[in-house]
């Protein structure tokens, strides 16, 4: 097996001799992606299912369709990603041409965590064949099923020269990390970040993290509980809540409340049945140390559970779980959740909600319920997130178009469709001059003058450019 050094050099060689910088290689490395995904997809159900017992529907949707779609949409969109961007010009460079383009960086190197153990890789590295960069590839070890079919299938379809897999936990991860690489692109926890962080420090190397945190959702207002009982279950309860999107806790009023209760036990009901245990459309948790982590989170909340509550560690299942009475200070109110129970804390007022939204990190997604357009309209202006749905739940990031990421401690830097080509590619300012008006360099060549000055000053303003136009 090559050492971590032998992988990064043979990319680096392949990155130098710029094979992967033509539009035609990088179609034909996405479109071997596309064929990896379509021939092995039963490979791949089965061993969502074994990391995560991942219903089918899930991981269609959540996995396997969403990469298909980032494909197609690359696929179709690359030619024009790829030009150059002409920007506006002024008087004194008119006759040049002045544009961006955009380059590949190198060769850059996506981590991942287990939650959604293909999409996660796959993603970014999508955006990444597509600005044209060598992806070294690191899975997570604990979705251990998924990273040793990545593994398998990634250099039996994708050229082995550009594109490497290496497996392993922490320790491989940061004996990896000491080499250089141009980019780094990290999903996963914020404490995990700094140690990434410190590693990206020592070659000055930039880095994109996708991070977590605790997603609100402020249900406030008119609502029709009806529906977003049944939106907030299917967000919350989807992966058996380890999304870093899902609805980590709800805020509303003690009104609200009342109605939501039980509202949320008839979707709880009619979505897993009278005992979620037997239904095959709930994910179980991930490892039997996550597992315990939730059990012992919920055991140290001083909220009174009132939906499910019940676990079973053979199986690493938990019941999904509605907590109410649950105070600021609580365990669960303290660290992202990640895994199938839900917080209720009631607030008197919208005001008070935002505030409590604001006091905290900003999270990588805010969610809103309510009918009320007013509502909805002073959260989004009032409050900052990475990503932000109204009266509904992890949808927004389903979409190529919508950039996906966090801001401040839920992550640095986006992904999808464009946003992913974007990150990986490097923005070149270019200005191509030929000898033309030689004469009117003499404005900015000294001996300075004052009249000069003048005349060089509106040939490059701005303000004179606009009002020629
Ligand atoms: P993690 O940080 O434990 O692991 C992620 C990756 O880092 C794995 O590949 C792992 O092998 C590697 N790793 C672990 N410890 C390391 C170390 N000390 N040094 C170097 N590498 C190390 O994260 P996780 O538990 O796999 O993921 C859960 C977190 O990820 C949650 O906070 C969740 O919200 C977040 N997340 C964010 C997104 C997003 O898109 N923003 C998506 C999924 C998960």
């Amino acid at each position: 097996m090559d050492s971590h050094r032998q992988v990064v050099d043979r990319l680096r060689s392949a990155f130098c001799s710029g094979m992967t910088v033509p539009e035609q290689f990088r179609l034909t490395q996405l479109s071997s992606l596309l064929s990896m995904m379509e021939e092995n997809e039963q490979l791949i159900l089965d061993s969502l299912h074994k990391d995560l017992g991942k219903p089918k529907f899930e991981a269609i949707i959540s996995e396997v369709d969403i990469v298909f779609n980032e494909l197609h949409y690359a696929i179709a969109n690359l030619r024009s990603w790829m030009q150059p961007q002409h920007v506006d010009t002024n008087l004194a460079t008119k006759l040049d041409g002045c544009f961006v383009r955009r380059q590949p960086l190198g060769v850059v190197l996506i981590i991942a965590p287990w939650n959604y153990p293909l999409q996660l890789v796959l993603l970014p590295m999508i955006g990444a064949i597509a600005a044209g960069n060598c992806v070294v590839i690191k899975p997570s070890e604990v979705s251990a099923a998924t990273e040793s079919l990545v593994a398998e299938l990634i250099p039996k379809y994708m050229c082995q020269d550009c594109y490497a897999v290496v497996r392993g936990g922490a320790d491989e991860t940061k004996a990896l990390l000491e080499n250089r690489f141009d980019h780094i692109f990290y999903t996963g926890s914020s404490v995990v970040a700094r140690s990434i962080l410190q590693a990206a420090s020592i070659h000055l190397t930039p880095v994109t993290l996708e991070l977590g945190g605790k997603c609100p959702c402020l249900i406030y207002g008119r609502v029709n509980v009806t529906a977003a009982a049944r939106r907030l279950v299917w967000a919350k309860f989807f992966n058996a809540g380890q999304s870093c999107v899902a609805p980590d806790y709800v805020l509303c009023s003690q009104d609200t409340l009342s109605a939501l209760l039980p509202a949320l036990r008839e979707a709880l009901k009619d979505f897993y049945g009278e005992d979620p245990y037997t239904c095959p459309d709930l994910a179980r948790i991930v490892s039997h140390q996550h597992w315990t982590r939730l059990v012992e989170l919920l055991g140290k909340s001083t909220g009174k559970v009132v939906v499910g509550g019940d676990s079973n560690q053979d199986d690493k299942y938990i019941a999904p779980t509605v907590v109410v009475d649950v105070e600021e200070s609580d365990a669960l109110m303290k660290t992202e959740i990640f895994g199938p129970i839900l917080p209720i804390m009631t607030v008197d007022s919208l005001e008070k909600g935002i505030d409590f939204i604001n006091q905290r990190e900003k999270p990588l997604a805010l969610y809103v319920f309510s009918d009320e357009s007013p509502v909805v309209n002073t959260v989004l202006e009032n409050s900052s997130s990475g990503g932000f749905c109204a009266n509904d739940g992890i949808v927004h990031m389903t979409l190529p178009g919508l950039p996906f990421g966090g801001v401040g401690a839920s992550g640095w830097g986006s992904y999808h469709g464009i946003w992913g080509f974007e990150t990986f590619s490097h923005r070149r300012a270019c200005l191509l001059r030929g000898w033309a008006m030689e004469r009117f360099n003499v404005l900015r060549y000294p001996p300075y003058r004052d009249d000069n000055l003048s005349w060089l000053r509106w040939t490059t303003s701005v303000k004179s450019h606009c009002r020629l136009m």
